[in-house]
């Protein structure tokens, strides 16, 4: 790799070499797996560029591509595995300044892959859309890092995740396959070629996504004597087809004390649901709790404006927020994504929670997953050893629960995204030199591994 013939090629482009900020720009949440924190600790890049088009995007992959440089992607850099980190070093691409939404339809939206998402939501609402779905990091994320680091979060619930064909219409990517790159428009199936790759088959330079319609949803939390109680009522508002839901969530008496805002509203002891509804459809989830013996304790269409004006928004009290908002009162904490298929979620759920207790506190995200209700856990973890967690994740896996290993940087350890024939094909085609954030894909060293798990994220072949 060649830094200095780099930056001589790149006279009109913003390039950073300070090394406390670009190590700074080469770092994610990867400090959330106690694992990845000890492994990945000393990673950074050696240059940062910080593109305003595509057209500077080309340029510069093609500069890379003369000099032998690897290139990562970062959007807001707020991933969970170490994807957005440069483990071969070399230039790490910043997107942040791509931004513009570029075109609002019926029922579309198009923009720059670093526009962050509530900044997206923010244009498309007066005219009363909203984006389907978003990570709970919608306030800082960027679109292109949720489609190429994310699964899916809020509004899963309804949608089912990016994994599901029709939440994302088209990328256009940029593939580093030579001095001049190529630009490629990716639609249907082709859309997996990018789509959770972390980067490693081109930069995703614009995305066209669909739009639901907009909503002043309402916060509902609903306290439950017991776990179980919680667990099945949550399984059951799930799969009421008439109520338009955007979050579902299930906390238990572990996980509650950590949510320091909210505790006024979260009653010692009790297991939480968490329920973000259209305000059409709050009355109907107040009656079917109070029907199957919760307690509402907050609902926020209803609640005294000043009082629900000082809460963060219910949506941030799930999915890896819980997870943050325990480790900033307990660092030991970590956690696990554990897929919970139906049938028998309630059951699996509560079998893990009964082996575990307090070691392993009980978080669930309901879902639509493949055409029914889903559950996904995000239990926190008091982390002991490494041993000690490959043993709970052993667990789990032996009770019919997948896990999803948030302690591997990989594509395919992470059990999200399976490199098969058709993608490796692809890589070949896009990144002949393997230089598109090198290192996380095994398959492209290793072209017969075989992790021997389930994937979140189906093959190209079977897409
Ligand atoms: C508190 C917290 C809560 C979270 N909740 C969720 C959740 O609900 N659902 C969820 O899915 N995730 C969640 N995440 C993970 C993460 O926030 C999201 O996936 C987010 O969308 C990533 O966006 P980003 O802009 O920060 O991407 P980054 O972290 O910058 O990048 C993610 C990956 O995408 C690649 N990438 C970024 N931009 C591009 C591009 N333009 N072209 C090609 N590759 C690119 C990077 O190289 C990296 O591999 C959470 C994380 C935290 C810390």
């Amino acid at each position: 790799m060649d830094i200095a013939s780099l930056k001589a090629a790149l006279p009109d482009i913003k390039l950073e070499d300070n090394p406390r900020i670009v190590q700074r720009k080469s770092r994610d949440f990867y400090w959330y797996s106690p694992v990845l924190k000890r492994q990945l600790e000393h990673i950074t890049g050696d240059i940062l560029a910080v593109p305003k088009s595509e057209a500077e995007v080309v340029q510069i992959l093609g500069a890379c591509f003369d000099n032998d440089v690897p290139v990562t992607v970062r959007g807001a850099g707020t991933g969970n595995y170490g994807q957005a980190m440069p483990l071969a070093g070399g230039l790490v691409l910043d997107v942040s300044a791509m931004t513009a939404v570029k075109h609002i339809g019926q029922g579309t939206v198009t923009a720059e892959p670093g526009a962050i998402l509530a900044e997206i939501d923010k244009q498309t609402r007066p005219g009363g859309q909203e984006l389907r779905l978003s990570p709970s990091t919608y306030t800082t994320a960027s679109i292109g890092g949720f489609i190429a680091g994310g699964s899916g979060g809020v509004g899963s619930i309804h949608w089912g995740g990016l994994r599901d064909p029709g939440n994302i219409i088209s990328l256009r990517l940029a593939t580093m396959d030579g001095s001049e790159p190529t630009v490629i428009t990716l639609e249907g199936a082709d859309i997996a070629k990018a789509n959770h790759a972390y980067g490693t088959t081109g930069v995703i330079t614009e995305v066209t996504m669909p739009l639901a319609p907009a909503y002043d949803w309402s916060d509902i939390l609903i306290a439950f004597d017991t776990l179980e109680g919680a667990v099945r009522f949550g399984e059951h508002l799930a799969g009421m087809d008439g109520l338009l839901l955007k979050n579902l969530c299930v906390l238990d008496e572990y996980c509650t004390p950590h949510l320091k805002r909210h505790q006024p509203y979260l009653p010692k002891g009790a297991a939480m649901v968490v329920v973000v509804a259209a305000p059409f459809a709050a009355s109907d989830v107040v009656f079917l709790a109070e029907a199957a013996g919760g307690t509402v304790t907050l609902r926020t269409d209803t609640a005294d404006a000043e009082a629900v004006a000082a809460l963060p928004p219910a949506f941030e009290l799930g999915w890896n927020h819980t997870t943050l908002r325990a480790m900033k009162t307990d660092p030991s904490i970590t956690y696990l994504q554990v897929l919970y298929p139906p049938p028998g979620i309630s059951e699996k759920v509560l079998q893990m929670a009964k082996t575990f207790g307090p070691e392993v506190p009980t978080h669930l995200e309901f879902v639509r997953f493949d055409g029914a209700v889903g559950c996904f856990g995000l239990p926190l973890v008091q982390f002991t050893t490494e041993e000690r967690l490959d043993e709970v994740i052993a667990i789990h896996e032996a009770a019919g629960a997948p896990i999803f290993n948030p302690h591997r940087y990989t594509l395919e350890e992470g059990g999200m995204k399976q490199t098969d024939a058709v993608q490796l094909a692809f890589k070949h085609q896009a990144d002949p030199k393997g230089l598109l954030n090198p290192g996380k894909m095994i398959a492209w060293d290793d072209p017969d591994f075989d992790y021997g798990k389930p994937y979140l994220f189906p093959t190209l072949t079977t897409a």
